[in-house]
């Protein structure tokens, strides 16, 4: 008897030691699993990146990490004091919020375990964000807020369009200036409730992603199930979005669903984190007729950095990708959509921007359309369509 206590008393304390391990280790071993690069070398400088006035991203899964974005880590691919030291400017952080278990390019079932739910345990986030998803997205919203408190000026979020303009002016005095925006991977966050868009537009979120990796109730992914267009009440989201100034992103969105939306919707959209079926074929990619459909309607497509995107591990990947869609809609509709921190081996961490400069010069763009492709489109399209 006196045995059996003991074997219970010592399996209780490792029970606890390894809990105690996960919750202080497992966090940070993720990110730094999850979020890799290929090139691992020294960057070469190069002398054109300090000159662009305007270096900015449309696509960073930051957020969802226990990662502090104020310190310079050695790991992961985003944080302020590296963006600092890349002379970038802008990046749109987005928000996870559900991943189904056996993630896929294909076909996901919204219906699986998610894989969100157990990282929100272990990073101990709010008991409210364990099982809502509308909660996640609204703590991970509060989360890029409180870095901009504590960045000593540093970093700021831009939710409207006069803000924006005076970043521009602040960062022509001091380039250690940065800035966020808030965006969404899958509509799935409203948790079914047109309202909720409401409270989220309220925190700031200035783009929506329709679908994530799976169907919703408002339309279909490219790799979900049924792969549907939009739904009824997927009509209603984006007149709703339209009146509240969300611009709606296309990347993740079925091929019915993206036709579905050009067709009904007159404004401008976001592909922000995409590759070019030409180079690279794959369900998630963008057609011909896609990419000069989005740039008839004044919209913006984001060029990964992650292998599946572009088929390429390197730069001169990425910058073939762009050339793809230049030469079909012109320089001026086309930026980087990076999906750094989103779960990628990514080609390079935001240090490593003076290779795509490197790339795109190799590809024989000229010094004011790198400026464009660098960031300058990415500034001027949401000059052009923020709220006011
Ligand atoms: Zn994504």
């Amino acid at each position: 008897m006196k045995k059996i206590k003991l074997i219970i008393k010592y399996s209780l304390f490792l029970l606890i030691i390894v809990a105690t391990a996960a919750f202080i280790f497992g966090p940070k071993y993720f990110d730094k699993t999850k979020n890799t690069t290929t090139f691992t070398g020294n960057v070469a400088p190069n002398s054109l990146l300090d000159s662009i006035p305007f270096i900015a991203d449309l696509h960073c899964d930051a957020l969802l990490w226990d990662r502090n974005l104020l310190d310079h880590n050695n790991y992961g691919h985003v944080d302020i004091p590296r963006m600092q030291e890349t002379n970038m400017a802008f990046q749109v952080f987005t928000i996870v919020s559900k991943v189904p278990e056996g993630i896929n390019i294909i076909k996901n079932d919204a219906n699986s375990a998610d894989q969100i739910t157990q990282l929100n345990l272990l990073q101990l986030n709010p008991i409210k964000t364990w099982f809502s998803v509308k909660n996640r997205a609204l703590n991970q919203c509060d989360k890029l807020y409180e870095f901009a408190k504590k960045s000593n000026g540093d970093f700021r979020v831009i939710t409207n369009k006069r803000e924006l303009q005076q970043f521009i002016i602040d960062r022509k005095q001091n380039k250690k200036l940065t800035a966020g925006m808030l965006g969404i991977e899958g509509a799935h966050c409203l948790e079914n409730d047109l309202n909720n868009l409401d409270e989220l537009s309220k925190k700031g979120v200035r783009y929506i992603g329709l679908a994530h990796f799976f169907d919703n109730e408002w339309a279909g992914s490219a790799h979900g199930m049924v792969k549907g267009g939009l739904t009824e009440k997927g009509k209603l989201l984006i007149k709703k979005m339209s009146d509240l100034k969300i611009t709606i992103d296309l990347a993740h969105s079925s091929v019915q669903t993206i036709s579905d939306v050009l067709k009904i919707h007159k404004g401008p959209v976001l592909v922000s984190h995409t590759g070019i079926k030409g180079i690279c074929n794959n369900q998630r990619n963008l057609s011909e007729e896609q990419i000069i459909e989005i740039g008839k309607h004044n919209g913006l497509i984001g060029i990964g950095l992650w292998e599946t995107a572009v088929c390429g591990n390197d730069a001169a990947a990425t910058a073939k990708n762009i050339k793809y869609v230049t030469n079909l809609i012109g320089t001026d509709k086309v930026g980087l959509g990076s999906d750094w921190d989103g779960s990628v081996k990514a080609h390079f961490a935001v240090t490593g921007l003076p290779l795509m400069v490197a790339a795109l010069q190799n590809e024989g763009f000229s010094k004011d359309e790198i400026y464009k492709i660098m960031g300058g489109n990415i500034r001027d399209f949401f000059l052009k369509n923020l709220p006011e």
